[in-house]
């Protein structure tokens, strides 16, 4: 997608009451994340690789943030981060996909994510690579189900079939990642939700 293109899309976006800006790269998106953080608000992340190969978080820390995140403890203090995350000032995560009509799609297995997206901390802030963006709802879930999912399944080592041939199939595995989908059309009440387009492809 061009930068023309990627434009109209914030424009799409900040008619529909989304705080939305593009930048060129990572590293200015990552400047301006920073930059929207204070230095005493405490900060949820959801699953997201995105954020993990920007080092937001350790950036964060070495700023003094609390961050919350359930990717850096223990298994068993898992579901304590994700609450913590839930209830911080400041969410960040990325999106699954972001369609033309400026909807951000998602689909989850614990749900914490999605749900902290929309009903979590009153600021949130969305990074979101230029290959996250698909033309309508069904190209998001397509590309959700058929190059997300895959890539997560590989990397967590699941068991699902999406794993093994790369495509979705529907499958009732133990290890479903699929459970949830969410469809955030506008803005959740009182909610300050801030979308950074990057013209970068970031995160699967
Ligand atoms: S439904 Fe199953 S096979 Fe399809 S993407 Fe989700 S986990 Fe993979």
């Amino acid at each position: 997608m061009d930068k023309k293109d990627m434009q109209k899309l914030v424009e799409t976006l900040n008619k529909k009451g989304f705080n939305a800006k593009y930048f060129s790269n990572a590293a200015e998106a990552k400047a301006a994340v920073l930059d929207m953080i204070g230095p005493g608000e405490t900060v949820g992340i959801g699953g997201s690789m995105t954020i993990y190969d920007m080092k937001l978080h350790e950036e964060l820390k070495a700023k003094g943030n609390q961050v919350f995140w359930h990717w850096l403890v223990e298994p068993g203090e898992r579901n304590d981060a994700r609450s913590k995350a839930a209830n911080a000032d400041v969410y960040l995560s990325s999106t699954n996909a972001m369609t033309l009509e400026g909807e951000l799609v998602n689909i989850d297995g614990t749900g914490n994510r999605v749900s902290s997206m929309f009903f979590g901390p009153k600021k949130v802030i969305i990074v979101c690579g230029e290959n996250k963006i698909a033309k309508d709802y069904d190209a998001a879930i397509d590309r959700i189900k058929n190059t997300a999912c895959p890539a997560n399944a590989r990397r967590l080592k699941l068991s699902t079939p999406c794993a093994v041939t790369g495509k979705c199939n529907e499958c009732s595995s133990k290890e479903r990642m699929c459970n949830v989908t969410v469809k955030i059309q506008y803005p959740t009440t009182g909610r300050d939700i801030n979308i950074l387009l990057v013209g970068e492809s970031l995160g699967y």
